[in-house]
């Protein structure tokens, strides 16, 4: 074999940091700290606070593969975290503070942290759970030094523990399949599972989501995650942003329209990344508002299935091209972006919204198959249906310690528990999770599908679909659905929109207006819980 003469350096995050400080200093990152001000740092103060926090991290005593825990909105000190840890060689460990308390205490102790920074806002929950976590020796609360901690009355500060320390630091040579980060799976059923990005695997992707077509992360971009810092690493834009080093603007616990308004004007944002509900909030803040949002020019929605009406609203009133993606803690997160073809980007707007609401092609370096029940690789046509299986440089290549081994094939690819069909450009159309889906007289019927049509009628705020079992059919579509604030619509009126948009037998047999829906930490429908809700419940269209 000829090799090649190339440099072997390793791909780590070390090598973002060093970039962001010797090519971009003068570059911003911007955060609402959890006492609600808004606090400026150049690229240049942030590298030295991270260098402080390394010093105080080995002088504590962290070692190389050791857990450092999160509990904590997106600020610059948790940017400081995810940068410090990893690049001394230890592993920032992201907890979703939305969890239940069972979970928390899971998490932390199958993960065996050894640290635990926390915003203010959990310092009760964290002192209730602190006798469950077996394993953390210190507990630093994110905000400055406060005159409880001073006095050594209150938790210690991070302010105080990084205070003394240099603005430098060695950083060591690492193995670039050295772990970086850990992050758990929500796990709607069962236990969450560990997912172990490894220093190659988060450069990789945050190289692969800056290109052109997807994110096109520029260095005079001014880059907005709503999505959480503990949400499958946002989506990747904290190491995206500092590999180009673009202005980084981390909205802190305030996601509200308001609050996420004022800061996409005063910092004149550019791309924004959240979740549908969070935008379907902030829709709702500057259409009732007549309020302008003049520096966006594109923004990323995922995490669960985008309703059309961010699609066009965003485009058509704010001049904002929306872009609608897949992705699981396990792709690091992200899988497909809806980048538009050049033969699609010139459709007629009705067409190209069709194409923006499926979930969008896949990035090079993600490889996509759907198959039967039998495992039989199936079509790209856009009709076949079959489970969503994945593999790539970027996908979880087993559970950290090794938990479900059934998630993967023996040809290695990774099962996602997703149900799509992929249409013959490459577009991923998602119709459900495996354990959602709806059979009706041996056919497939979407959730996802009779729940976007149900948000487009103008009273329907949310909506989430389940089977509900049937004597003739197996199983039928029912739709629950929370209406908007102050709307009045019956379920008839709701039920009509279905006429022509999808077949006469995938029309749900009823709509139910219900007060709430059950969400899961993560912020998406959880049907587990509906499902429990309705047990028992027969459809007026079953005669049996
Ligand atoms: P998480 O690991 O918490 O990000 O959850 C990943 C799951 O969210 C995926 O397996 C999908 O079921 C769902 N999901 C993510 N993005 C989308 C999307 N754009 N449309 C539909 N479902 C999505």
């Amino acid at each position: 074999m000829l090799y090649g003469r190339m440099m072997q350096d390793q791909l780590t995050i070390t090598g973002v940091l060093q970039h962001a400080q010797r090519f971009h200093a003068g570059s911003e990152i911007v955060s609402r700290t959890s006492d609600n001000k808004v606090h400026h740092l150049r690229y240049e103060q942030f590298y030295r606070r991270v260098c402080q926090l390394a010093n105080a991290l080995v002088k504590a005593g962290v070692r190389s593969g050791d857990r450092i825990a999160t509990l904590a909105w997106n600020d610059h000190r948790h940017l400081e975290i995810y940068y410090a840890s990893s690049c001394i060689g230890a592993v920032c460990h992201t907890i979703n503070p939305r969890l239940f308390d069972e979970q928390l205490t899971f998490i932390a102790n199958d993960a065996e942290d050894r640290f635990l920074f926390f915003d203010p806002q959990f310092h009760d929950k964290v002192m209730e759970l602190k006798h469950t976590f077996e394993t953390v020796e210190r507990y630093i609360v994110l905000c400055e030094d406060e005159p409880e901690a001073a006095a050594g009355n209150g938790p210690e500060t991070y302010e105080s523990f990084i205070a003394d320390e240099a603005a430098s630091f060695d950083w060591p040579e690492l193995d670039e399949n050295q772990a970086s980060a850990l992050c758990y799976t929500s796990g709607t059923t069962g236990n969450p599972k560990g997912v172990l990005f490894s220093h190659r695997s988060t450069l990789i992707h945050a190289l692969s989501v800056s290109g052109g077509d997807w994110l096109c992360v520029r260095q005079r971009d001014s880059i907005l995650p709503v999505v959480p810092m503990f949400h499958a690493n946002a989506w990747g834009i904290p190491y995206a942003a500092l590999m180009n080093g673009a202005k980084l603007v981390l909205p802190g616990y305030a996601l509200d329209g308001p609050s996420l308004h004022g800061l996409l004007n005063d910092e004149r944002v550019t791309l924004m990344a959240g979740v549908p509900t969070v935008w379907l909030g902030l829709l709702d803040y500057l259409n009732r508002n007549e309020l302008s949002i003049n520096s966006v020019e594109r923004m990323m929605v995922g995490g669960s299935a985008a309703p059309m009406a961010i699609i066009h609203q965003f485009e058509e009133r704010y001049d904002v091209r929306v872009m609608h993606g897949w992705g699981m803690t396990e792709l690091s997160p992200v899988g497909t972006l809806g980048a538009l073809k050049n033969h699609q980007a010139s459709l007629p707007p009705q067409e190209r919204y069709q194409l923006q609401a499926l979930q969008g092609r896949p990035l090079f370096g993600v490889d996509l198959r759907i198959v039967d029940e039998a495992g039989h690789v199936l079509p790209h046509d856009g009709r076949a249906i079959g489970a969503l299986q994945v593999k790539g440089p970027w996908v979880v290549g087993s559970y950290y310690k090794d938990t479900s081994p059934e998630s993967f094939t023996e040809d290695g690819w990774f099962e996602t528990g997703d149900v799509a069909a992929i249409d013959p450009e490459g577009y991923l159309i998602i119709t459900d999770r495996t354990k959602d889906v709806i059979k009706s007289g041996g056919e497939w019927i979407s959730s996802i599908e009779l729940e976007n049509i149900a948000v487009g009628h103008p009273s329907v705020a949310e909506a989430a679909c389940i089977s509900i079992k049937h004597s003739k059919w197996g199983e039928r579509p029912v739709v629950c659905v929370v209406l908007k604030e102050d709307a009045e619509a019956n379920p008839d009126d709701i039920k009509a929109i279905y006429e022509g948009q999808v077949a006469r037998w995938c029309i749900p047999d009823e709509i139910i207006v219900v007060d709430d829906l059950p969400h899961t930490a993560t912020g998406k429908l959880s049907k587990l819980e509906l499902r429990r809700r309705f047990e028992g419940y027969s459809l007026k269209t079953d005669q049996a």
